[in-house]
């Protein structure tokens, strides 16, 4: 997955991300976040402060809570055109994630449409270290080299016991191929039927050992 990261989108909230919501304040691991996010994605705002495809509200409200370098940094991110939800702002064709203190179910609603619900990365600045947290689960994302469904389910995969993979593939595999006598088949044979399967991340099913 070469490349990946520098075309990977990374949106960004402003209130309850960068900023707190109470006793507004730099959040802990804003600026760590901001590096982060600069140096390996394409960034765009995603906050009220900024929906008209111009970044000057944006720039001036956290020109009150940044020192100047790290404000030369946050120019650098890209403005959005976005009306009623912050989901007209997002290419959701894209690969990309959102970083947000809060989301509307509709917007939600639109993002389970078009298969991007995981891309949505809720931030509880209430939360230790939370941005940090959040900057290590990109990390992980991105080592990985899944897109973010991919990475889920290889989670889900990868915390089941033996027996529990092995019927999640067998369930898997009734509604993914046309041959209905699984039952009858060898471990073998449900091994060839299932490498002949298209599915990108199926071979990481079988790290059981064979
Ligand atoms: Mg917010």
């Amino acid at each position: 997955m070469e490349g990946n990261k520098s075309k990977c989108k990374l949106y960004l909230d402003v209130d309850g991300v960068l900023l707190t919501t109470r006793n507004t304040k730099v959040a802990d691991g804003a600026k760590e976040l901001i590096d982060y996010a600069l140096s390996n994605y394409d960034c765009y705002w995603l906050t009220s402060h900024c929906h008209d495809g111009n970044s000057n509200q944006v720039l001036g409200l956290l020109s009150q809570y940044f020192p100047d370098d790290i404000m030369e940094k946050l120019k650098k991110i890209k403005p959005t055109k976005w009306d009623a939800l912050k989901t007209e702002g997002i290419d959701l064709e894209s690969h990309f994630y959102w970083l947000d203190d809060y989301a509307f179910e509709a917007e939600k609603k639109i993002l389970y449409q078009h298969c991007r619900r995981d891309s949505l990365i809720m931030v509880n600045l209430d939360n230790e270290n939370e941005l940090l947290q959040k900057i290590r689960y990109l990390e992980n994302q991105n080592l990985n080299g899944y897109l973010p469904g991919q990475y889920h389910l290889l989670n889900t995969i990868y915390s089941m016991s033996f027996m529990e993979r092995i019927m999640f593939n067998l369930k898997w595999l009734r509604i993914n191929i046309s041959s209905n006598n699984l039952e009858n088949m060898s471990r073998e044979e449900l091994l060839e039927a299932t490498k002949k399967l298209k599915k990108p991340w199926w071979n990481f099913m079988f790290f059981w050992g064979h």
